[in-house]
Order: structure tokens, then sequence, then C-alpha cells
């Protein structure tokens, strides 16, 4: 949350998708009066089908490699389509220095890899988990957390020429057709076909992530295997020590092991499967390899290091922050208080707070610049009704707090139970919100506390806003670790400096040898997304 660009888009998206569901299903069902039982399009089911439906990716199988394969435009168009979904659904790090510095040592790769049907690009996904993928045609992602490791250039460049290697070579990944899939294909047959007629048919075919979360393809070993072999052979003739890929790999293994339970969400390796011999396979194979006498972009672990410095580490308040049940926005200026309990996502585009058990849904979005709440949803609800012919049970003005609001009702009676659909707009501080509720008749209440939190945030709430940031300290003459975090203020424990540093524990540090911490800041609209 929140970019406004796309974002009428992705709305129409997402309701079309829901309402089309309902009235496909109470269609077929009124069509067949003596089928019974009745299949009831339960809000689980629909709540699934929403929180599925907005990672969804159009990748439905990278073309597979060889001379007779499809032309490589048709991965350039997929990797196109692929691109805007992880910007939507993703997002992307915006940090002029380092992106330069990440697409500097990528063209070196490129260059060394020589294979100019691709396009290749590198970008900063905005994650705090270890992470890297490649999407066809040739784009490469690497997260905030994976950079957050990386000690040499030679690691980063042992990442990227593997994930360059799965462009090249066009590996087919195995998508994991979780959520969606299964849900949509249990209701009728036109529903995919509204959908489609949508354009929407790619969204169907294969989730790329789960909200906000990893790309869930899942190359096979073989596939991993090649790319490390002809990764870190790029590597090589880049200039770059082909060894340090498995120094990486290991490192980030470390990291991953270190965030146990509920911190853990996904790595890179749920995309990248580990095997044991996959480390001494990488070492057999560079031993075998000669680098290429190149200088470095950033020849030693200071430059290194300053490329990075004032990253964002683990959450980043820019886009929003939870505080329990709070959703707190700096950079646009307001606040929300999701129902207690519920669980919450923060995506570029919406805040989406679920039940636990899927019976209901609330979704926070911006549909645009400030203007007058019941032409913006009469406006939706024409739209409604030519796209869907769909009419609402309920039209309100009204407001929250001191702010003009307009709500609408949908009713869907084609379950057991009766499930609204609330669409609220909200006028406040320049900015239309879009609230959208999906909740049986008893929860409705919950949702209507919840949309009435909405306020701008005051100056002394956007103050209290902090994060982790990523600092570089210069150790002193016999320092361990833990005096220089200690003297520095640093939030990480000896332990975990010294994973992320490559460091032992208790090594003394030569005098001004740069560490990497991380330092609690507060979030400043100045400082907000890089520096
Ligand atoms: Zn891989």
């Amino acid at each position: 949350m929140i970019r406004h660009e796309n974002d009428v888009t992705n709305h129409r998206i997402m309701w079309l998708l829901i309402v089309q569901g309902l009235i496909a299903n109470a269609a077929v069902n009124a069509g067949r009066p003596g089928s019974h039982p009745r299949r009831p399009l339960r809000v689980a089911v629909i709540a699934g089908v929403i929180l599925a439906a907005l990672p969804v990716g159009t990748v439905t199988g990278f073309s597979q490699g060889g001379l007779f394969g499809p032309s490589p435009r048709r991965d350039l168009e997929q990797g196109a389509e692929v691109a805007k979904l992880v910007e939507q659904q993703i997002g992307l790090y915006s940090m002029p220095k380092t992106e330069a510095y990440l697409r500097e040592v990528g063209a070196r790769l490129v260059a060394a890899a020589n294979d100019p049907r691709w396009k290749f690009s590198f970008q900063i996904v905005d994650q705090s988990e270890p992470n890297a993928f490649a999407i066809p045609g040739g784009g490469i992602y690497v997260s905030r957390g994976l950079l957050a490791l990386v000690n040499r250039e030679d690691e980063l460049a042992g990442v990227l020429a593997h994930e360059i290697a799965h462009v090249t070579q066009r590996h087919s990944a195995r998508q994991q057709r979780k959520g969606i899939l299964p849900g949509l294909l249990s209701l009728p047959g036109n529903l995919v076909g509204s959908v489609v007629d949508e354009n929407l048919g790619a969204l169907v075919n294969a989730p790329i992530a789960t909200v906000g979360g990893a790309w869930l393809s899942r190359y096979s070993r073989g596939q991993e295997s090649e790319s490390d072999r002809i990764g870190i052979r790029t590597a090589a003739q880049a200039g770059y020590d082909p060894i340090a890929l498995s120094e990486m790999l290991r490192r980030l293994e470390q990291d991953v092991a270190s965030q146990t339970g509920e911190g853990r969400r996904f790595s890179i390796f749920d995309s990248h499967p580990m095997t044991e011999t996959r480390l001494k396979d990488i070492q057999r194979r560079a031993a075998a390899l000669t680098p290429a006498t190149k200088p470095r972009v950033a020849p030693d672990s200071a430059s290194l290091f300053a490329e990075l410095e004032g990253m964002w580490w683990g959450e980043n308040p820019e886009p929003g922050v939870f505080r329990t049940n709070q959703f707190l926005q700096p950079a646009i200026g307001f606040t929300l208080t999701f129902p207690e309990g519920w669980r919450h996502q923060n995506t570029p585009q919406y805040v989406i707070s679920a039940h636990p058990k899927q019976e209901a849904v609330l979704l926070l979005g911006i549909a645009g610049a400030a203007s007058d709440p019941e032409a913006v949803g009469q406006n939706f609800i024409e739209k409604m009704r030519t796209k869907a012919r769909a009419e609402p049970v309920s039209t309100r003005k009204t407001s929250v707090g001191e702010f003009p609001a307009f709500v609408v009702t949908y009713l869907d009676r084609s379950g057991r139970a009766s499930a609204y659909l609330h669409f609220a707009w909200v006028a406040m501080g320049g900015n239309t919100y879009q609230l959208i509720g999906l909740a049986a008749e008893a929860d409705r209440e919950t949702l209507r506390n919840a949309v009435l939190t909405l306020r701008p945030l005051t100056s002394v709430e956007r103050g209290a806003i902090t994060g982790k940031r990523l600092r570089i300290v210069a150790a002193r003459r016999g320092e361990r670790l833990e005096n220089l975090g200690a003297r520095s203020g640093n939030v990480w424990s000896p332990t975990y400096t010294a994973l992320v540093n490559g460091l032992s524990v208790d090594t003394e540090l030569p005098e001004g040898q740069p560490v990497k911490i991380a330092r609690e800041e507060r979030w400043t609209a100045k400082t907000g997304a890089s520096r």
C-alpha cells in the first residue's frame, strides 16, 4: 500500500471476479431447478478467491527451451505481464544508488552470458525475506533481505548469474496452483468464461505468489543444478570468483534457519531447492574455473557496503506498518484499525484484512484523487449494471468522522447464508479511499466499525513510526561484535551480526573494518524510501 496508478484497473478486476463469481453461480443454480443440492457459494470460498486472485500471475509455464521451442518473443511478452504483477503485488523498492549498483553488476554478467535474445533488467523487490527470482524474458529481482546479506560483490554476482541462467535456459517453472485454481474450477464454467472475456483468463491459470509473498514457482533439481553450472561459468567469465555462490547460499541458509517459527514466511529456497549435494557440486565445478581478471564495481567491502547503507531492513515503514490491528501509513498519512484477531497483509495496492477463518474480508485501497464519493459510487453502480448486471440492495450517503462517504451494498443470496458485498468511498486529505468488505450479515457491524476508524494520521503518530535501517560501522582497535553493537545502537544480537557479516562472533575485529548493523530509526518524509 499504496500506489495510485493502475488502482482502478485492479479494483475492476477484483470486483468483477467476485461479483461474476456470485452471479455465475446464481445463474447456474437458477437454470437447473431440479438440481439438488444447490451448491452454495460460501463466503469462505469467495474470500479465498479474493485473496488468491490478487496475486495471480500470467505465467502459464515458461516456454520450453530448445531450438524448436516457441519464439523468445513469447517469453518477453509473458515477462512484461508478470513484471507488472510483481510491481502491483510484491512491490519494488526504490533506492537509486543501490539500484544503479545492482544494474551495473547485472550488466557485466549479461555481457558475459552473451545471449541477445533476452531483455535483462535488475530490480529490488520490497521484501524483508531473502529472495531472488527471474521471470521469463529476463526480469531479475532480488529482495532487500538478500542484499543485506551480501558481503562480497562476487556473492551477489553468483546469485544474479544463477537467475540469468534460468532465463537463458528457459526453465519451465512449475507453478504451484494453490488457492484460486481449485476454487474456481469447482465453480461453473461460465465463471471462467466470463473472466476470460475480461481478458483475465491468464489470471486464473497460474498464481505467482501468495499475497505479497514468495514467487511460488519451483524449479526442478535438474534445472537448479543446470543454473548453478551455467551461472558460475558466467560469473567467472565476468571476472567473479565462482565459489562465492556457494558462500552466499550457505549464508542464506543460515539466515533462513535463524528465523524460525512464524517470522519465517518464505525464502529463496522455496523456489530454488537446496540439496545436500548442491553446494558440493558448486564448489567442485567452481574449483575447475579460472575467473577472468576484471575489476569489481565495488572492489572492497567498504565500497560495497556504501552501496547498501541506509536500506530498510525487516519491515519497511514507507508503505505502512501494522501495530497490532492498527494500520498506519506515514507517507500518505492515514490510519485504520482493522477488526481484532483478523489477519493482515499489506500489498502495494491494498491492505487486506481477513477473518481468521476467511468468513469475512476487508480491503482498503486508494481509488484516486479526492472527489465526490457519491459520484464515484454512482459511477461504480453503473459499471456493475452494465458489466455484471448487478443492482445494489442499498446505497447510502454518509460520513466517516468529518469526511464525506458513500456506501453501496450488494447481496448474494446464492449460498446458504447470504453474503454482503460492501463498497465504501471516503474522500479524505486529497485522496478517495475505497473500502471493500465481504461478510455475512452477522459481521456487517464489524466491518462498519472498522471503516469508521479511518482517519488522518496525527503528527505525533507519524513521528513515532520507526523501522530498522542497515548501517555501516567501522570497528575500533581490538573491538568485538558485542562492543561494536553496544556502542552503535545495533538491534541485532552479536550472533546475528556475525551471521550477516560472515564473521565469527568473537573475532577481534581489525581496526577500521566495516561492519553491517541495523539501527532503529524514525521514518521521515525525507528519508522515506532511501538514503
Ligand atoms: Zn534457481
